[in-house]
């Protein structure tokens, strides 16, 4: 059990973090958020979004789930956190950028090639889940094909961002907000290994590194 160390690290927390953001900590109490960011990512412990675009707190609105999935918008269905996430974050936060971040080495994403139990109903959640992810396999294996398995893997990744993407026009709000002009929204893949991060360019349909992009500096 993890309470005794994770005590130590809230302790620590307080006592270096917390003085040092302590004006900004209040602020966002009593002011509230208005973060400009959607940030949705993978709740792989290894890919932590503050961390790696070097943000505080206030500044993303996160939504982690296993494989950075995007249900497509759908009346009626069970699942609904994701979609709850990005209608609170574009209707209500009006944030200004939607970011799907995948990320090599995904768990989920090398889960679609491994064989799963049919009878096995103690993990039904995680199968039904990983559904979500299946276009991206089919796409990954057409381009890829099975020879070169990490080749195949990272493809996967990628493939699954650009789907997210897609599911992303299928929300009212979202919709509405693009044709406003008041949102963005990008896929990102984030490399665990080196912490580089690349972006999505639709019209070369190829993603860049996120280096490579003109910083304005005022
Ligand atoms: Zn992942």
């Amino acid at each position: 059990m993890q309470l005794e160390k994770l005590a130590k690290s809230h302790k620590e927390f307080k006592e270096k973090y917390l003085s040092e953001y302590a004006t900004r900590f209040q602020e966002l109490a009593v002011k509230g958020q208005s973060p400009k960011v959607l940030f949705i990512s993978c709740s792989d412990s290894r890919v932590i979004p503050n961390l790696i675009t070097h943000t505080n707190p206030g500044d993303l609105f996160i939504d982690r789930n296993v494989g950075n999935l995007v249900p497509p918008f759908q009346p009626g269905s069970e699942c609904t956190a994701v979609s709850a996430s990005i209608e609170y974050a574009v209707a209500h936060l009006h944030v200004e950028d939607i970011i799907v971040c995948g990320h090599s080495f995904c768990g989920a994403c090398k889960a679609l090639y491994e064989e799963s139990d049919p009878n096995d109903t103690k993990t039904e959640h995680l199968t039904r889940w990983l559904e979500y992810a299946k276009e991206s396999k089919l796409s990954a294996l057409a381009m890829v094909g099975r020879e070169d398995k990490d080749a195949l893997l990272r493809a996967t990744e990628r493939f699954n961002v650009i789907a997210q993407l897609k599911n992303l026009l299928s929300y009212p709000v979202v919709q509405d907000a693009l044709e406003e002009g008041k949102l963005f929204i990008q896929g990102w893949y984030y490399h665990i290994e080196s912490g580089d991060l690349e972006y999505f360019d639709p019209i070369e349909h190829r993603f860049k590194a996120l280096d490579e992009i003109d910083i304005k500096t005022d």
